[in-house]
């Protein structure tokens, strides 16, 4: 097949290029994000592949890994929505809304056919990859995964709910990393108090300032300033998805940020007094993921069934409700270190 996904989750296009996923004898690797599936076999990639990413990603990694990145020649960050030629191929990243500097990813064939891979995606988008050929995220694939509520109303019951529980007390966000950032940038204008964050965490929120997220109010666990927010009781402690959850939240308010766990009809789930789920996602629902299909122009796509999604759900929909030749990714291991 041209293109597809293999049983370690790296999305192959062509014989050329791999997205977030490391194949023997493929010469290029796109990372389009810095989420951990997505990351299968970035060492083997740094040793055999050439990598292409956005600078903000590149930035994120650097943070996140080993000290060598910057120096090493083979990882590259280029402009998005600038078409670079590799390999015989024409490759352009374009933003997928999804976290930041994640993309979509458009490789034209020397043959002229366009194949992409749309990475984990939210919705609506200002500009979308053209392609004949599509590898598709299927996260939220199933027809059952339709919101009957918009992000901006997430997003405002969102910081109604921080503005209420920070009378009472402290008030934990927990979130993937991006969600978690978005969710910063929500508050900023409604909150006056502190956010504290871990010392990785405030690493990379450093990287977030550089690239124009407003998060003006974070203070590293450390140090005098957050001591003092933590006596008074009244700040907003962040964690993401790697940090040690608390294990004693006391007078404190937990709120998770997941579009997983949540209801389809209301952004909010109240577990508890003092637990909430919210529905802050940055992932396209099922009708988005049709939508942007169609935006494609795709005819083939191959939903992606490795990632834990609804891989052959969607394929059948996209077969019913565009028309299209779908199917599910094959998954196949045989490939990942030739034979
Ligand atoms: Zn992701």
């Amino acid at each position: 097949m041209r293109i597809d996904v293999s049983g370690s989750g790296a999305v192959t296009l062509d014989n050329v290029v791999t997205c977030d996923g490391f194949v023997y004898g493929y010469p290029i690797r796109v990372q389009t994000h810095v989420h951990e599936d997505h990351r299968a076999g970035f060492n083997d990639s740094k040793g055999f592949q050439h990598i292409l990413m956005t600078q903000p990603t590149l930035d994120l990694l650097t943070v996140e890994l080993d000290a060598d990145i910057p120096y090493r020649g083979n990882l590259e960050a280029i402009q998005l929505d600038q078409t670079v030629s590799r390999e015989n191929c024409q490759i352009r990243l374009l933003d997928n809304g999804h976290m930041l500097g994640s993309v979509q990813v458009e490789v034209t064939l020397p043959d002229g056919v366009r194949c992409g891979y749309s990475g984990d995606f939210a919705w609506p988008l200002e500009e979308v990859i053209e392609v004949e050929e599509l590898v598709l995220d299927s996260t939220y694939g199933s027809p059952n995964s339709v919101r009957k509520f918009t992000q901006e109303e997430a997003n405002n019951q969102f910081i109604e709910l921080v503005v209420e529980r920070i009378k009472s007390g402290p008030v934990m966000i927990l979130a993937h990393r991006g969600t978690l950032q978005r969710a910063i940038s929500c508050l900023d204008d409604a909150i006056k108090d502190p956010f504290i964050a871990g010392p990785r965490l405030f690493a990379e929120l450093e990287v977030y300032r550089q690239h124009g997220y407003s998060l003006t109010k974070v203070l590293n666990t450390g140090t005098q300033e957050a001591r003092v927010a933590r006596d008074e009781g009244r700040y907003i402690r962040l964690y993401d998805t790697r940090d040690l959850r608390p294990t004693d939240t006391g007078s404190a308010t937990l709120i998770t940020l997941s579009a997983y766990m949540s209801r389809l009809d209301d952004p909010v789930l109240e577990y508890s007094e003092k637990s909430f789920c919210v529905a802050l996602s940055d992932h396209a629902d099922y009708k988005e993921t049709l939508e942007y299909v169609y935006y494609t122009g795709a005819k083939k796509v191959i939903t992606d069934n490795c990632r834990g999604g609804h891989g052959v759900e969607l394929a059948l929909a996209l077969k019913q409700e565009l028309g299209v030749d779908a199917q599910p990714s094959t998954n196949q291991f045989e490939r990942e270190w030739g034979r």
